[in-house]
């Protein structure tokens, strides 16, 4: 637990002089109805689109054992060895993590659930959240939520071109303009033919040594592919000169890719070859792809993701190709924050005031009466006096007010006040839904 000294004469905050209070985690926040907003806008409309091309939703635990996410991800991998939370089960001593990412949960789901048995490729998709103990800075958090897509089983080009598709179509759905948006695509080989170029890299770096950041030097022996995604300037020169893995694809790898190429023209998805780019995690093979897009602070990567053909052998199953997305959602809501997507908070147009018990009983059944036929009512029931009541009201900007005082429960009568006109009337309660409807419709 972390424990903060409380904020000193802060009257709002309503701390005492002294007093510690609890506070959330250093990187982690509470997601609050303005921050649902958007989550709802993004899971929305991936169930719109993965849903039509008959991905299913997934949900896999928070906590796995540790060792699945040290062998689909990596061990030498930063989120790996430096990102992930580990904790210790307390009857076995187990290591067990808060999970990282999708992508190794949904292949563990994929073989213990025998899915391999059914029509192939099984698609899914998923959102949640995931969890990585990196350095907090704007935008980004320890906790995070992503959406992502997985279809396992799936080994031809078609399903590279569908994940691409659909993400596009997720993102310009979201609003991001088709001219803001560009996909950003490379291959990095299989178990074949990587070997062969690693050790060129290695060569071409060994060379350099003297040119690129500590990061480099370590990654260029533990790592080396991620050499490729070092974003030091020092380390951009060198980068730009290295060989390029197109260059040394086995046959298998080269067709793949050329296949691809070939069927996001045919789409009409524009591309751009990015010979650097690699991918975070260990399990990519053949195609990587990225959907950036560029603003006054440079390139944001929206998310991105790649073929993974060897992950289900790698945690246990057989062989099965396959491939994937993931979104940050954190990201993709900050980018449409900066494009002028706004949280509008839903008001009512009518505000219910209640005086005295019998009333503020009564409140309860008139609130059903509006509730069933989904027109929002507000009240404040803790409230007990007009004035105060009418002061909310107010403040929300309502168009009726509807009071409710010992005299109307007793008539079974409703005040219904125009708030424009200042207009009372007298309505009876059986009668109140249909008459505000009436007068909200005009
Ligand atoms: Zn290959
Ligand atoms: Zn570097």
């Amino acid at each position: 637990m972390v424990y903060k000294k409380g904020i000193k004469k802060d009257k709002k905050l309503s701390i005492k002089k002294g007093k510690k209070t609890v506070q959330t985690l250093r990187g982690m926040k509470d997601v609050l109805a303005k921050d649902w907003f958007y989550y709802d806008l993004i899971l929305n409309n991936a169930k719109k689109i993965f849903e039509f091309y008959n991905f299913q939703r997934i949900e896999t635990p928070i906590l796995e054992k540790a060792e699945l996410f040290e062998k689909g991800v990596g061990e030498k991998t930063d989120v790996i060895e430096k990102e992930m939370y580990i904790l210790k089960a307390k009857e076995n001593k187990e290591l067990l993590a808060l999970r990282p990412e999708g992508t190794a949960s949904i292949v563990r789901s994929y073989i213990e659930k025998g899915m391999f048995n059914l029509t192939q490729p099984v698609k899914f998709y998923y959102f949640g959240p995931f969890f990585r103990h990196e350095k907090p800075q704007a935008g980004r958090y320890r906790q995070f939520y992503q959406l992502g897509a997985e279809m396992i089983g799936g080994g031809d080009v078609v399903a590279d071109a569908e994940i691409i598709l659909l993400s596009k179509l997720f993102l310009e759905n979201l609003g991001f303009s088709k001219k803001n948006i560009f996909l950003l695509i490379n291959s990095i080989g299989c178990p074949n033919c990587r070997p062969l170029y690693i050790k060129e890299l290695k060569k071409y770096y060994k060379k350099l040594d003297k040119q690129i950041c500590s990061d480099c030097r370590r990654r260029i022996k533990e790592n080396p592919l991620r050499v490729l995604d070092c974003k030091n300037e020092k380390c951009s020169l060198v980068k730009q000169g290295a060989p390029p893995i197109l260059d040394y694809l086995c046959p298998e790898c080269r067709d793949h890719f050329k296949a691809l190429l070939e069927l996001l023209d045919y789409l009409n998805i524009p591309y751009i070859l990015d010979k650097t780019l690699v991918r975070g995690l260990d399990y990519y093979t053949k195609t990587v792809f990225e959907f950036c897009l560029e603003n006054e602070t440079g390139r944001i990567s929206l998310g991105g993701g790649g073929r993974y053909d060897e992950l289900t052998e790698t945690i246990g199953g057989i062989k099965k190709p396959a491939v994937g997305v993931a979104f940050g959602v954190e990201r993709l809501m900050q980018e449409m924050v900066r494009q002028g997507k706004k949280f509008k908070p839903t008001v009512p147009k009518v505000f219910l005031v209640q005086i005295g018990e019998a009333a503020q009983k009564m409140s309860f059944k008139i609130l059903e009466q509006f509730r069933k036929e989904k027109i929002l009512l507000g009240e404040n029931l803790g409230k007990e006096n007009l004035k105060s009541q009418l002061k909310i009201a107010d403040r929300l900007g309502v168009k009726y007010v509807l009071i409710l005082g010992q005299q109307e429960v007793l008539d079974g009568m409703i005040i219904l006040k125009d708030m424009n006109s200042g207009l009372q009337e007298l309505i009876p309660w059986e009668k109140i839904v249909s008459e505000v409807k009436k007068r909200l419709k005009n």
